[in-house]
């Protein structure tokens, strides 16, 4: 396979750097060159993207060549273009497209190529809906009189992400007396993403479903890689399937009415991305963080970009999270606890990633496998983001316990965890930590 100048090569390894074993609980994960990516799209002025395709490498352990056809350097400054880019996500015949680009809505032939059947029916909520809902009809209709579309407006908010808000959708599904040739929209953030899919997976066993995330959080991370699902009282995401949308589209245009506490929570995923595997991509935040915070489009075209190339790759080599994928959810076993412990909603779901991920920082450097200057870098660039670097003061080491004992993530017993290892851009996802240095970064954070 021939790979560019700007192929990187991903390393994953069981211990030892050679074979990578998906059945084991320890891995690591290094990143030798991130990728150079192309934020341009053609001067033509047709429909002819600049396209990055993440090639399928033939075992897990492989080589994965990320090709754009036209190649920038990652400074700002170059305005955006109409013509989304494309970043393609590699999973065999389940493979799709992220188009993400200003003004896609605008463009109904990027939509209507990926509508099933006649019938669609578009999730969202009370808060998105006046906002982009026409748009999105007029996107999936225009010079298409043969779709009808449906819609359903649920309550906002993740404590609504839960089965009883699910049913809501399937009620309206059966009313409109959809059948498996309809088609599924998700029109918001990840809460309605997450239980828009879980509808399309489970509606007559599986239905075609349409990813249109509108929050940082959703275009960066959750509407890519077909984690779909819903809460328990218990525990976050503890009821869904794996189930991958026919496209993603992020058109960057609907973050101008993001709330600003919105838009720093989708930032914790984006340094998230540069932490676990992409360390120029951190550095590139370090220098970038005013411009993503003053909501610069070129300056959050290519976060969106590079997060969702760093996503595509884990997704495509490790769909069903059997290892590697875990590796995403740096600070997110903490940060499930928050948010379970806490209450649903209270801290929205980056600022509980964020003081998870300064917990899992913390651990990682009591157990001597990082250095401080990284623990440094973390918390700068958070409070940079305006985001939490510790939990709330209400958490107690027996609210992280309890939530943490029933973490997906719990295998025989054994919580397994993301730490970071060695230099800035690697972790590991392991259960073969020493159990005191857990104990001591739970004392560290809580009161009692
Ligand atoms: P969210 O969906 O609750 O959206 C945040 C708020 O912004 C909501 O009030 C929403 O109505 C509003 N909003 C959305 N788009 C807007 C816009 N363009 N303008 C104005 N307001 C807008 O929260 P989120 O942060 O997008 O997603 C969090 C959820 O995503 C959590 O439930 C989390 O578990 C899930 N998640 C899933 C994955 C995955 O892989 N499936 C990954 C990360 C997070």
């Amino acid at each position: 396979m021939a790979c560019s100048t700007n192929a990187f090569s991903l390393s994953l390894s069981s211990k030892s750097a050679s074979d990578f074993n998906p059945n084991s609980s320890d891995f690591f994960l290094r990143v030798n060159k991130p990728a150079k990516v192309s934020l341009r799209g053609s001067s033509s002025g047709e429909f002819n993207p600049g396209r990055v395709a993440l090639s399928r490498p033939s075992g897990l352990r492989g080589r994965i060549c990320a090709n754009a056809t036209q190649v920038m350097d990652q400074s700002v400054g170059e305005k955006s273009s109409k013509v989304p880019t494309i970043v393609e996500v590699d999973l065999g015949t389940r493979s799709y497209p992220i188009y993400i680009g200003s003004g896609l809505l605008n463009q109904p032939e990027l939509l209507q190529k990926h509508v099933h059947g006649k019938k669609v029916l578009v999730v969202t909520n009370t808060t998105i809906a006046p906002l982009y809902l026409d748009k999105v009809i007029d996107a999936l209709t225009k010079g298409n009189p043969n779709v009808s579309v449906e819609t359903v407006i649920l309550p906002d908010g993740e404590k609504y992400k839960n089965m009883e808000t699910l049913m809501k959708v399937f009620d309206k599904a059966i009313e409109s007396r959809l059948d498996r040739k309809c088609t599924f929209v998700a029109l918001g953030g990840g809460v309605i993403g997450d239980m828009c899919g879980f509808a399309a997976a489970s509606f007559l066993r599986g239905v075609n479903f349409i990813q249109i995330p509108t929050t940082v959080m959703a275009q960066v991370d959750s509407s890519v890689g077909g984690k779909t699902g819903i809460n328990h009282p218990l525990g976050k995401n503890l009821i869904g399937a794996f189930y991958q949308p026919q496209c993603v589209l992020v058109d960057t245009d609907t973050l101008d009415t993001l709330p600003d506490r919105e838009l720093a929570s989708g930032l914790a995923e984006v340094i998230k991305y540069g932490l676990i595997r992409d360390a120029e991509f951190f550095e590139w935040q370090e220098k970038n963080m005013e411009k993503l915070m003053a909501r610069d489009p070129d300056a959050f075209a290519y976060a969106i970009k590079r997060s969702c190339e760093n996503k595509a790759e884990v997704v495509s080599l490790d769909e069903k999270e059997s290892g590697l994928r875990a590796t995403l959810n740096l600070g997110h076993t903490f940060g499930h606890a928050i948010e379970t412990g806490f209450g649903y909603g209270e801290w929205l779901h980056g600022e509980a990633v964020a003081a998870g991920t300064v917990m899992a920082v913390d651990m990682s450097y009591r157990l001597g496998w990082i250095d401080s200057s990284i623990v440094k870098r973390v918390n700068d660039i958070l409070v940079r983001a305006k985001l939490p670097t510790a939990p709330p003061e209400i958490m107690t080491v027996e609210m992280f316990k309890s939530v943490m004992a029933v973490d997906k993530k719990v295998a025989d017993g054994l919580l397994r965890l993301i730490l970071l290892k060695g230099p800035l851009g690697n972790c590991v996802f392991t259960g073969e930590y020493d159990r005191k240095a857990l104990d001591d970064t739970l004392k560290a954070f809580c009161k009692s």
